[in-house]
């Protein structure tokens, strides 16, 4: 997705070879036209999969998943993230390390929002080391929903996370990937 490209080049922020910042487009200031767009092209790709619902993490996925589930005219549910949860009954949890904040997070899903009639497609905005998504596909499997697939807005593919998803035979499609981030240059691949 070239405009994608084109904005990461022109105002991401590379803070070290292994995070970059989007904070102006996509991580605290949105911009509506190109994640509409965004959402336009994952949706396109997963037209044909039967989606009944687009599952998306909070707070940075939100967009992109709205976006997309405005175009297949499915409803979004949002992960949310919490400080931990003790046992829910009404919630799948899932425990990850977050990539960003150094700190174990429990990701959760309400149970009356996932089910086993349900077709999904995980989307977020950047792969790093995977484990927020594995833990997704967990809650997703647990639930005896069907996972089409995962949409990944920036893969970075130098980390793992992107690879370890295709190797369990999940399709993993990314808007766009970066090579390598060193010395401050942003490479796509
Ligand atoms: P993972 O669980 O794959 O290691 O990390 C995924 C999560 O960490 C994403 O949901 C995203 O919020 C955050 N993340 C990972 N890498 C980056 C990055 O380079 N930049 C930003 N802004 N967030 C990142």
């Amino acid at each position: 997705m070239d405009s994608l490209k084109q904005r990461i080049l022109q105002e991401g922020i590379v803070v070290s070879d292994q995070l970059l910042r989007v904070d102006s487009f996509l991580n605290h200031q949105v911009d509506p036209p190109l994640l509409l767009e965004m959402g336009r092209e994952f949706a396109a790709r997963f037209r044909d999969a039967g989606i009944t619902k687009v599952i998306t993490v909070e707070s940075s996925g939100i967009s992109i998943g709205f976006a997309m589930a405005l175009d297949l005219n499915v409803p979004m549910v949002f992960v949310r993230k919490k400080k931990t949860v003790i046992m829910d009954q009404d919630a799948y949890v899932a425990r990850v390390p977050s990539f960003t904040k150094g700190i174990v997070t429990d990701l959760a899903i309400a149970k009356k929002y996932l089910s086993a009639e349900d077709t999904v497609v995980l989307v977020d905005d950047f792969i790093a080391n995977g484990d927020a998504a594995l833990a997704i596909i967990k809650i997703v499997e647990e639930s005896g929903a069907k996972l089409a697939g995962v949409g990944i807005a920036i893969e970075k593919l130098f980390q793992a996370g992107g690879n370890a998803i295709r190797e369990q035979g999940i399709r993993v499609e990314s808007l766009v990937q970066i090579r390598s981030m060193s010395a401050g240059k942003i490479e796509f691949a």
